[in-house]
């Protein structure tokens, strides 16, 4: 239950603060009116006069909220066939993503980018607590060419993108810069906070490939020089390595997935500081082919040859990560095994957590905000048992993530130490 009290401290831990410095053995915070108030060595605490509330880290590490940069709420990440989708209701995708939601900040994630699905009816149930849920920075729909990633009609004409994203679709079908920049402007409309852009084909779409082209650079140059004047992000789904060049070369902020980055991909993410975001616990996961459409399950095959490789090469090249995990299209709520996957494929495990903390509210555009514990950001703070320095894949299981506080209120708490309001 989210506890009403505005003041709290949490102590009785070993701090982690996502600046990038090194772990405080014990350590304690001082959260009031949803912020961080205070940080500081334990023994330095400032003394708490009014009502308040004590967490117990029980020596576990205290850690800022995480980001997941990548998400589909209203997708189940059980699998995907048209076929299933038949009968589904307009609307039943929103109630869908109501235990997702949960789900999610239950793992540690307070805050997520939802790349196309989820409206500002979302946004704000989560916002006035109607929800529990991860602050929701939403791209309303993705922008794709017709017959690309996001079209989901298949060749006879069904739709079933219209029971996965709202206003009966996941993306806008936006051919010629023209529309792009009129698709831009109605997605920003909708309270985007990020566009997303189909760079190129991808594997659940039934009419494409990754290795097909989306929107061209012509078009994707269009959307992000709209979407700079607004302050925005741009996210380019982008899998094969000529993709991943043409968002690069159009300015995008990040690439999402990136699955085949080649040599001069790597040197332009580094030249214009674009963020990665490898959904390394979507790209791992193989494919069922029970529940997933035959398409999906071959394009998925060919892509899973490599990726391992090419991530690698371009983590090990220090261009910057960002955590996403495309939950949604893999299952929701083990957010935090990216953490282990993000090491395996080459970054340090302070680095993995940064890419899931500090760097991912960069990307977010939320760095005043949120991701690091420091004095006057949102109170947003999780508290993993163990050391996960010693162990990334701790935090990976939602039962190691003890306590869940999101904009100071207590959302999750099994240390089963906290003796209630305190004087
Ligand atoms: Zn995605």
């Amino acid at each position: 239950m989210t506890s009403a009290v505005r003041t709290l401290v949490v102590r009785n831990g070993t701090v982690i603060d996502g600046t990038g410095e090194g772990p405080r053995h014990d350590w304690a915070l001082v959260l009031r009116d949803g912020r961080i108030d205070w940080i500081g060595p334990a023994d330095q605490a400032p003394h708490v006069g009014e009502p308040h509330e004590e967490v117990d880290a029980a020596g576990g590490t205290i850690l800022p909220g995480f980001v997941d940069t990548h998400v589909h709420m209203t997708m189940s990440g059980d699998g995907m066939n048209p076929a299933d989708l038949i009968d589904q209701p307009p609307h039943y995708g929103y109630f869908t993503a109501i235990p997702r939601l949960r789900a999610t900040l239950d793992a540690g994630v307070t805050s997520v980018r939802d790349l196309a699905g989820l409206d500002q009816a979302v946004v704000r149930a989560v916002e006035e607590g109607i929800v529990a849920g991860p602050r929701v920075t939403t791209a309303y729909r993705a922008l794709g060419p017709t017959g690309g990633h996001g079209d989901f009609r298949t060749c006879c004409g069904f739709d079933y993108g219209t029971v996965l994203g709202p206003d009966g679709a996941v993306s806008i079908n936006t051919d010629g810069p023209a529309e792009a920049l009129r698709a831009t402007r109605e997605v920003m409309r909708k309270g985007a906070g990020v566009i997303k852009v189909m760079a190129s084909g991808g594997v659940w779409s039934p009419q494409d490939t990754p290795w097909h082209d989306g929107l061209n650079v012509e078009e994707m140059s269009a959307i992000v020089r709209e979407a700079a004047s607004h302050d925005i992000p741009v996210a380019a789904h982008a899998q094969s390595a000529r993709s991943i060049r043409n968002a690069l070369t159009a300015g995008v902020t990040s690439v999402e997935h990136g699955y085949e980055i080649d040599e001069l991909g790597i040197e332009l993410m580094l030249e214009n500081g674009a963020y990665l975001v490898p959904t390394l616990s979507t790209a791992t996961t193989p494919p069922d082919p029970a529940k997933s459409a035959d398409y999906a399950v071959a394009k998925k095959l060919r892509l899973q040859e490599h990726l391992g490789e090419n991530i690698t090469a371009a983590v090990r090249a220090g261009v910057r990560v960002a955590l996403g995990t495309d939950s949604g299209i893999c299952p929701h709520g083990r957010n935090l095994r990216e953490l282990a996957l993000l090491v395996e494929h080459g970054m340090s495990p302070m680095g993995a957590l940064l890419a899931g903390t500090r760097d991912a509210a960069d990307l977010l555009g939320l760095s005043e905000e949120i991701g690091t514990l420091e004095p006057g950001k949102r109170a947003d703070v999780v508290v993993c048992s163990g050391d996960p320095l010693a162990d990334i894949s701790l935090p990976g299981d939602p039962d190691n993530v003890t306590v869940v506080i999101k904009d100071g209120a207590v959302h999750k708490d099994t240390t089963g130490t906290r003796p209630g309001t305190a004087n």
